[in-house]
């Protein structure tokens, strides 16, 4: 590990959330610990700035997330009187779905926080910063530098700590990514010693799932295939017929690259309305960010996912063949 150095957000990015009065923050679809955490960190400084932010995402937040304090504040609610919008961790604009699509807010100001390197700079203002573990690590460093001037030291009380920390362990898998530097474990150290509960957070985040997920996890393993290196399995309507409206697998496109014989795992999930959701992974080395980008989505060299049309059989032979050269 070296010492790496903090992360400074721009200056235009801070004039802008400066002089916002009703800000919009939105968090991308199918919400994530950084979306969620991100959202709600953010929204917690623009308060304590004297600001009205409004907390939005187009899907609900997920069961293990709703540990968190004042996830009943986030809404799908189109917002009026908004006069800046702020996409959090969003690689491109249709992440942040119809929040953002159907609320007419294209003529505003729209500042993008994200560390996708696959962003496509949507914005009208970015901070796109591939080297930070998580979204919620960047809005640490816009704390500090926006609130704690103001407040003090101990800007992070409450559950500032509680909600960055959420994105930082929910992005690094419990500090096992290779994004996961001293400059983190630093940083995981404050939030921790402001309050923040790790044993919850790593508990709720990496091993809280539903009886319906692990009954989904056995039908969809059965699937399974090791083609040359490249690990896969499909989810199809028919697994999920009886599981109560449950669509993603989750966390088992992590635990399928666990594959001894495997440096590329990927999940084809058949979403309700027909096209595939695919969910890569790839051992260190390798990069499925680029392969992700061309078929519409975006993510991270080592996970990365995006959404095509077709048979989902078909989409998986097509693709494997794609993986084995990422
Ligand atoms: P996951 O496999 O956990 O759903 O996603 C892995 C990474 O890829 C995340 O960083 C996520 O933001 C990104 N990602 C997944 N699906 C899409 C997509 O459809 N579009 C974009 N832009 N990024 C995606
Ligand atoms: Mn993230």
């Amino acid at each position: 590990m070296s010492a790496e150095a903090p992360l400074r957000p721009p200056a235009a990015l801070l004039d802008i959330l400066n002089g916002a009065r009703r800000p919009l923050l939105i968090a991308h679809l199918s919400p994530d610990g950084d979306a969620i955490g991100s959202l709600l960190a953010l929204g917690g400084i623009l308060y304590r700035l004297g600001k009205d932010p409004i907390l939005s995402c187009q899907d609900p937040v997920p069961p293990n997330l709703q540990f968190l304090p004042h996830t009943d504040r986030i809404t799908a609610a189109p917002a009026d009187e908004v006069d800046v919008v702020v996409a959090l961790d969003s690689s491109d604009p249709s992440r942040l779905g119809d929040v953002y699509q159907r609320g007419r807010y294209s003529r505003l100001p729209l500042a993008v926080i994200d560390h996708h390197v696959t962003n496509t700079l949507f914005g009208t203002v970015h901070w796109v910063e591939p080297a930070a573990c998580a979204t919620a690590e960047m809005v640490y460093y816009l704390g500090e530098t926006l609130l704690a001037p103001e407040v003090g030291p101990d800007w992070m009380a409450n559950e500032l700590a509680t909600y960055i920390l959420t994105g930082i362990v929910t992005d690094t898998r419990g500090f096992r990514t290779n994004s996961t530097n001293a400059r983190v474990m630093a940083l995981v150290a404050r939030l921790v010693a402001a309050g923040a509960p790790l044993t919850t957070i790593t508990d709720q985040v990496l091993e809280t799932r539903t009886f319906d997920l692990i009954r989904l996890w056995g039908r969809v393993l059965q699937t399974v295939r090791l083609d040359e290196g490249v690990i896969s399995v499909v989810n199809t309507q028919a697994m999920r017929k009886d599981l109560g409206g449950l669509v993603r697998p989750e966390s088992l496109v992590s635990f399928l690259l666990g594959a001894q014989e495997a440096y590329i795992a990927a999940v084809f999930t058949e979403l309700p309305d027909g096209p595939v959701e695919c969910s890569f992974r790839a051992r260190p080395g390798h990069d499925v960010s680029r392969l992700a980008l061309e078929l519409g989505g975006g993510g991270h060299p080592l996970a990365a996912g995006c959404t095509v049309k077709g048979e989902v059989e078909e989409v998986r032979h097509t693709l494997v063949e794609r993986l084995r050269q990422c």
